[in-house]
This record gives C-alpha cells, structure tokens and sequence, in this order.
C-alpha cells in the first residue's frame, strides 16, 4: 500500500508504544493521529496470533475513524515457559497493567521450571489497513534473553529484563535511539516503509 501524505491514525492507546512509533514516523512529516486522541475504542484482542490481532486493530480503527491506520500487536515469548508470555504479555499484567506483577510471574514460572534457558525474544506485527479494508502486514523480531531483576526505567512493558542478543544492558537501561536500532517495533518498521514507500521519502 502506498503512502503518500495525509494523515495516518496509530491505532494504539499503549503510550510506549506510541511514543516508540511516532519517534520512528518522526523523520516522515506524516501527521498522525493515536487511536487515544480521538476516542476510540479499545477492540477485544480476540485473535489466537500477533499477525491476527494487529489486523483486527488495524481494521477497527480505519472503519471507525475512516483513515489509514496503523496497528502494532507485540510480546515477549520466552522459549522454556513455550512462548509465553507472547500474544498475552499485556494481559499477563493485569488490568492494572502492572508490568511489574508480568515480570515477576515470568520469573516465577522460569523458577519452577527449574531451567537453566533464558532466551527469549520480542515479536512485533505491524498492521495497516484502508477504509476499504485493504491490509497489508510487517513483522519483526528481536532475540536475546531474560534477566532478573529487572534494570532500567527508560522504555515500558518487560523491557526492564529483555538484554538483547550481544549487549549486557537491558532494553530499559537503553537509550530510545539504541533500542529503535534492533528493536522487533523497529525491524518490523523498516518493513512499512519500503512497503509504503516512505522510505524514499527521507532521501534529500
Ligand atoms: P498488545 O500488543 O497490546 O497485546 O500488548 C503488547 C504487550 O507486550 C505490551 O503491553 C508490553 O507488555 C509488551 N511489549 C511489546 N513490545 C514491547 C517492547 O518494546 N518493550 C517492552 N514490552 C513490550
């Protein structure tokens, strides 16, 4: 789908990941709008995929608002509790969405098991789709492993325990611009822009 200009809504009411998307969006001087700005409702995350709930959001925003929307759907998946926390990782925080009580039960399912696997990755899927429900998808991943406790206040959700792949520091002890450098949001990012086109659009 190709982007030129216009408004394009974030169809996320997650602030990290809307600080994290439109940091990303910044060097496109595209106007967007976040699905929390206009109002909109939260639609039930009903998909048994990443790929399938990005698209749900996606989709509900852009027939509700009648704009192009973006829609990001992400988790950790830590290998020996067999991809858990994944598509529930904000669930796995409760309604509160106390990241802290996602974290400590990560650790304490890793306890029981009794393992000495510590990998884990971050999947993101990114969805955009049209009024007329034109959708199309971009996934990425980032892998490394979890550590406790948990280090770092930048970033949100379970960044504070994601080191990843061949850094010593966690995604919360990161800088912002170190963390869009690997990050899966940023990997899957990379794949919306050569799709839209927006790419081209940086170059002078
Ligand atoms: P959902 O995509 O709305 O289902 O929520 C994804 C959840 O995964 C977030 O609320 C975070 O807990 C977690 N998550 C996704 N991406 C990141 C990230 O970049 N850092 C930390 N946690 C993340």
């Amino acid at each position: 789908m190709r982007l030129r200009g216009g408004t394009l809504l974030v169809a996320t009411h997650n602030s990290g990941k809307l600080r994290e998307i439109a940091d990303l969006l910044a060097p496109f001087g595209i106007e967007t709008k976040s699905a929390a700005e206009l109002r909109l409702p939260e639609p039930e995350e009903t998909g048994a995929t990443f790929e399938e709930n990005a698209i749900l959001k996606a989709r509900a925003a852009a027939e509700v608002s009648g704009l192009v929307s973006l829609a990001d759907d992400s988790g950790l998946c830590v290998t020996a509790l067999d991809g858990a926390p994944g598509i529930y990782s904000a669930r796995w925080a409760g309604p509160q969405k106390d990241f802290s009580a996602g974290i400590s039960r990560i650790r304490r399912e890793l306890q029981e098991k009794n393992v000495a696997d510590f990998s884990a990755k971050f999947v993101c899927v990114l969805a955009l789709a049209s009024p007329d429900c034109e959708t199309e998808t971009y996934e990425g991943e980032v892998h490394g492993r979890v550590e406790f406790p948990p280090r770092g206040t930048r970033g949100f959700g379970y960044d504070p325990i994601f080191v990843p792949e061949g850094l010593g520091q966690t995604f919360g002890e990161l800088e912002p611009a170190q963390k869009h450098a690997m990050s899966h949001r940023a990997r899957a990012f990379e794949k919306f822009l050569a799709a839209t086109g927006l790419s081209n659009l940086s170059e002078p």
